[in-house]
């Protein structure tokens, strides 16, 4: 049987659960709250999942995260350790975060934010517009991700470099791994995104010292997670003006408190966690087909590995 172990609210699941049955026809599900013998549940599907419930399931064999990124959930620390922990790997998801990207780099690139703050201000000034092939676009995780973005990047004429923990190749892509990697990739970012899954290793990877690597005048795209950045670090390179915009999908608190100082500074762009959201209707088959290995027995897809943290 399996169990939707989720924050959703009742709307929400009534949008999941059909779609679930559909993909899956022969399973039995139920919703969390109204659990039957917890020893008939052997998958669980989760989304921000109550502290605690799947540590009660004495015959769980898979936990399917609906989310993209699971680091919410490896930070739960009654979180089974031995059960395969899979997470959300959806090319809706991707092309969905590729729009993302392509639409800020762009707007970076053709200076879009400058433009707003002249308006405002009602100025009349046209700035430099340097091609693509003028302009050098970093992107932190080469992952499933940051690679199609990397090369649709590429494919519009920006010059691409990206960073990785393992070293790897992109044709037409200057790729970087390691703490030297990172300095010499940044050294030469006017726009860099971030597409890092959150670990111990790159919580706080954006912080003075790496922002101070990057040019003056250079901007970031945070679409990751919020404690990628160190948040004060950021606003003192916007406001010493070594930084020049920051465009910022995610928060160390979410959703961003009211008081917040970045509402209101005029170097950032805040944008409520909307980069890529799940879409239930293509993620219902992705979960289904993961779901449908393990009952033929075939290796698992896209299962997170716990020592790496992603
Ligand atoms: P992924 O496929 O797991 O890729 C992660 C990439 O990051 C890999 O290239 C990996 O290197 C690299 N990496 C990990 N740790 C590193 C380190 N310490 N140093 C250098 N590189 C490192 O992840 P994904 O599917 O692309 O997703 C990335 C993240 O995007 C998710 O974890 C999630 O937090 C975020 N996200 C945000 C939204 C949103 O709406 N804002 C939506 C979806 C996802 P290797 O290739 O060497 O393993």
């Amino acid at each position: 049987m399996i169990l939707l172990l989720t924050n959703f609210t009742s709307n929400e699941v009534q949008m999941w659960l059909p779609l679930l049955e559909q993909a899956l026809p022969a399973e039995q599900f139920c919703v969390y709250p109204d659990l039957p013998n917890l020893a008939d549940i052997d998958v669980a599907l989760v989304a921000n999942p109550p502290a605690g419930v799947l540590a009660t399931l004495p015959n769980l064999k898979l936990i399917q995260s609906l989310w993209a990124g699971v680091d919410a959930l490896l930070r739960d620390a009654t979180l089974p350790r031995d059960i395969p922990l899979a997470r959300l790997v959806d090319p809706a998801l991707t092309q969905a975060m590729l729009e993302t990207v392509l639409t800020h780099v762009l707007s970076l690139h053709r200076q879009i934010p400058a433009y707003q703050a002249q308006q405002q201000a009602k100025v009349w000034q046209q700035l430099p517009q340097p091609s693509a092939a003028e302009r050098k676009v970093a992107v932190l995780g080469l992952g499933h991700l940051g690679r199609v973005a990397a090369v649709q990047l590429k494919q519009l004429g920006f010059v691409v470099l990206g960073w990785s923990s393992r070293p790897t190749n992109l044709e037409g892509i200057q790729t970087f791994s390691g703490q030297d990697g990172l300095q010499t990739m940044l050294e030469q970012s006017e726009i860099l995104v971030n597409l890092l899954p959150l670990t111990d290793e790159t919580r706080g990877i954006l912080n003075a010292q790496t922002l101070s690597y990057l040019p003056v005048g250079s901007s970031i795209i945070n679409l990751a997670r919020g404690a990628h950045i160190i948040e004060a670090d950021l606003l003192a390179a916007l406001d010493s003006g070594h930084l020049q915009h920051a465009i910022l999908d995610v928060f160390t608190t979410e959703p961003l408190p009211t008081d917040h100082l970045f509402w209101h500074h005029p170097q950032i762009t805040v944008l409520p966690h909307v980069a890529a959201a799940t879409n239930p209707i293509t993620a219902a088959k992705v979960v289904a087909t993961n779901v449908l290995r393990l009952r033929s027995g075939q290796p698992l897809e896209h299962v997170v590995d716990r020592t790496r943290g992603y």
